[in-house]
C-alpha cells in the first residue's frame, strides 16, 4: 500500500465525493457561503460610506439625514451577516447529517468485500481504525476546502478589488503577509501526518490496555490475577509515549509558526502604515481609511482562521482522510460467480498458506479430498494448522500456493459469496451478539424466518435452555448473560440454522462438558449425514465419531485414517495423543 499522503490528492477525492454524498445540500451550502462572503465586503463598503458621510457632516457639508441612510445600510448589512452566520452554521450540520452515512456505507461495504485474510494484517487493522476516524473528517475536509473558495475566496477577491481601487500596493502587501502563514501550515501538516503514522500502533496498544482495565470481559482476570497494576503501568507508559510524541511535534511546529505569524502581522502593519500615509496625503478619504482598517482587521482574523484553524485541522487529519481512501482503494476479492456442486466434494492440492507478516507457512503442502457426505475430523496439537486448513477448505482464505476447490470451483478464482452460499460454520472465535436469543441464531440466515427450524436447531444444539427466544442476551441492554458453554451452544445452533451442504465445526465445544460434547457431536453427525462436514477438535473421544480422521503436525497432514487404523499405528502422533488423553478420560477408550 502506498503510504504517502498528499493534501491535493485527498482534496481532489473528497470534493467530488462530497457532491455525490449530498449534492443539493453541498451546492446550497456553497451558495450560502458566497452570499455570506459578499455581505462582509458590503460591510466594508458600508463603513466607508458612513465615515465619509460623518466626515462631511462634521465639516458642515452634510446634515444628519445624509448620515442616516449609510448608518441604516451598515446596520442592515451587519444584521444580515449575523443571520447568515447562524444559517450557515446550522446548515453545516444538515450537510454533515446527509453525507456522513454515505461515507460510512462506502467504507462498510468495502470492508465486507475485502479478502478476510487481510484482517490478519495488523498494519491493515491500523488503517481501518484510521479510516473509521477519517469518516468524521471527510465533511469538514471537503466543505472547508470548498468554503475557502466560496467564502474566504469570494471575500478576498471582492475586498481585494476594493483595496486595489484605493491603492494597488495595499493588496500586494496583504498577499505577501498571507504567504508565511501558509508555509507554516504546510510544515505543520507534514509533521502531524508523520506523527499520525507513527502513533497508530502505539494508540492501538494503549486502547487495548485501556480495555483490559475497564471492559467487562477483562474484569475478572485483571482482578483475580492482580493484573490491574500491570495493565495500568502499561497504559500509563504508552500514554506517556503518545503524549511525548505529540508534544514534540507541537514544539517543533509552534516556534516556527510563531515566527511566521509575526511575519504575517508585519505585512499587515506595513499595509496599515501605507494606508495612513495615503490618508494623510489626501490620496484616500477618511471613510476609506476607516473601512480599510476594518477590512485589514477582518482579513487578519480570517487569515488566522483559515490557516491556523481550517488548514491546520485539514492538515492534521490528512492522514485519517488519506487512510479512508487507501482502504477504499484496496483490491477487492473478486472472482467468477458460480454454484458449487458439492457432490464433487472439496479438494486441496499441494496447498500452503502463510499469514501476512509471517515467514513460516501455517499450512504446508496439504493434499486432501473431502467426499460428499463425509464427516471428517481434524486433530493435532495447538498451532498445528487445523483452523487455518479449515479456513482454506471453506474458501475464506485463498491458498498462497496450490489450489482448493469447493464443489468443483477454484476458491482463488470464484466470487466468495458464490462459495459461501451453501456453507455454514461455527468457529473458535464465535461471537456473543448483544441481541435476543432468536436474533443470535437467525443471523446466519436472516431470510429464513422459520420458527419451527429455530426450535429444532435450538433443541439439536441443546441451546433451548428454558428461556424464551425473545430473551435479550446482554446485561448492558437489560438482558441476561449466559455461561461460556451456553454461548457455545447458541453459536452451534446458529451454524445449524443456516441451510448448508458443507458445514465446519472448528472446536466450538471447548467450554462444554465432555459428556454433553459427545452428545452434541453425535447429534451433529446425525444432522450432517449426506453432507460434507469437518470437525476440528482436541478431544479425540469426539474425533473418533468421524469415519476419517486427519492428523496435523507443524502445518502438515501427518496421518489419515479411521480411529482404529490410526491407533493400530502405535508409533503415530494420533496414538501418542490418544494415550495421553486416555489417562484423563480412561472410560472413553
Ligand atoms: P489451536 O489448536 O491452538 O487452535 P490450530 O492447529 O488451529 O491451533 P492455527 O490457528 O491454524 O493452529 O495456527 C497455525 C499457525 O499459524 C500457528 O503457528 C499460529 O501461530 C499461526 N497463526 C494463526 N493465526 C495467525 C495470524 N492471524 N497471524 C499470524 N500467524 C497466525
Amino acid at each position: 500500500m502506498e503510504r504517502r499522503n498528499s493534501f491535493i490528492k485527498s482534496v481532489l477525492r473528497t470534493v467530488p465525493m462530497q457532491f455525490r454524498a449530498a449534492p443539493r445540500q453541498t451546492a446550497a451550502n456553497n451558495l450560502l457561503s458566497i452570499v455570506h462572503a459578499l455581505t462582509w465586503t458590503l460591510g466594508v463598503v458600508a463603513t466607508q460610506r458612513l465615515f465619509d458621510a460623518i466626515t462631511r457632516a462634521a465639516a458642515g457639508d452634510a446634515g444628519f439625514a445624509d448620515c442616516l441612510i449609510p448608518l441604516l445600510f451598515l446596520a442592515a448589512v451587519t444584521f444580515g451577516q449575523q443571520i447568515l452566520n447562524g444559517i450557515h452554521n446550522f446548515y453545516w450540520s444538515i450537510v454533515e447529517g446527509k453525507a456522513q452515512p454515505y461515507y460510512r456505507k462506502r467504507l462498510f461495504r468495502k470492508l465486507s468485500v475485502l479478502d478476510p485474510a487481510v484482517f490478519e494484517n495488523t498494519e491493515f487493522l491500523d488503517d481501518v481504525n484510521k479510516a473509521r476516524d477519517g469518516v468524521w473528517w471527510l465533511v469538514p475536509y471537503s466543505m472547508t476546502f470548498l468554503n475557502i473558495f466560496t467564502f474566504y475566496g469570494v471575500f478576498f477577491v471582492s475586498v481585494g478589488f476594493y483595496l486595489w481601487s484605493l491603492k494597488p500596493v495595499l493588496l500586494v502587501t496583504l498577499l505577501a503577509a498571507f504567504i508565511p502563514a501558509v508555509i507554516g501550515q504546510t510544515v505543520r501538516g507534514k509533521v502531524f501526518t508523520k506523527l499520525e503514522e507513527e502513533s497508530a500502533p502505539l494508540r492501538r496498544e494503549n486502547g487495548h490496555y485501556q480495555s483490559a482495565l475497564c471492559d467487562r470481559e477483562f474484569f475478572k482476570e485483571t482482578r483475580i490475577l492482580g493484573g490491574y497494576r500491570f495493565f495500568h503501568r502499561l497504559f500509563t507508559d504508552t500514554l506517556k509515549l503518545l503524549t511525548q510524541k505529540t508534544w514534540k511535534a507541537e514544539r517543533k511546529t509552534a516556534l516556527l509558526q510563531l515566527a511566521l505569524n509575526l511575519l504575517s502581522f508585519a505585512g499587515i502593519a506595513v499595509s496599515a502604515i501605507l494606508l495612513f500615509n495615503a490618508t494623510m496625503s489626501g490620496e484616500v478619504s477618511i471613510g476609506a481609511f476607516a473601512a480599510v482598517f476594518r477590512a485589514l482587521d477582518t482579513v487578519f482574523s480570517i487569515m488566522q482562521e483559515i490557516v491556523n484553524s481550517h488548514l491546520g485541522d485539514m492538515n492534521q487529519n490528512l492522514g485519517k482522510v488519506a487512510n479512508y481512501f487507501r482502504v477504499l482503494d484496496m483490491p477487492e476479492r473478486v472472482g467468477e460467480p458460480g454454484a458449487p456442486d458439492l457432490t464433487l466434494g472439496i479438494t486441496a492440492e499441494n496447498v500452503s498458506f502463510t499469514y501476512p507478516g509471517r515467514e513460516e507457512p501455517a499450512v504446508k503442502g496439504v493434499t486432501l479430498t473431502l467426499n460428499d457426505g463425509e464427516t471428517v475430523a481434524i486433530v493435532g496439537e495447538n498451532g498445528a494448522g487445523k483452523s487455518t486448513l479449515v479456513r482454506l477448505l471453506t474458501g475464506l482464505y485463498r491458498p498462497s500456493e496450490g489450489k482448493v476447490t469447493v464443489g468443483g470451483l477454484d476458491t482463488s478464482l470464484t466470487d466468495p459469496s458464490s462459495l459461501y452460499q451453501n456453507t455454514s460454520g461455527v468457529f473458535q472465535g464465535y461471537q456473543r451478539y448483544k441481541m435476543t436469543l432468536a436474533e443470535n441464531v437467525e443471523i446466519s440466515d436472516t431470510a429464513a424466518g422459520d420458527a419451527n427450524r429455530m426450535e429444532t436447531v435450538l433443541r439439536d444444539a441443546d441451546a433451548d435452555m428454558t428461556i424464551p427466544p425473545d430473551t435479550m442476551l446482554s446485561p448492558e441492554f437489560d438482558g441476561i448473560d449466559l455461561s461460556g458453554g451456553q454461548w457455545q451452544r447458541i453459536a452451534i445452533a446458529r451454524g445449524l440454522y443456516r441451510s448448508n451442504g458443507f458445514i465446519v465445526l472448528d472446536e466450538p465445544t471447548s467450554a462444554i462438558d465432555p459428556i454433553e460434547e459427545t452428545r452434541i457431536y453425535e447429534q451433529f453427525r446425525r444432522l450432517s449425514e449426506g453432507k460434507c462436514a469437518v470437525v476440528v477438535t482436541h478431544r479425540l473421544g469426539s474425533a473418533k465419531l468421524a469415519k476419517k480422521i486427519i492428523v496435523m503436525d507443524g502445518g502438515r497432514i501427518v496421518d489419515i485414517g479411521t480411529h482404529e487404523e490410526l491407533l493400530a499405528r502405535s508409533e503415530g502422533k494420533y496414538a501418542d495423543m490418544w494415550a495421553a488423553q486416555a489417562r484423563w478420560y480412561a472410560r472413553s477408550s
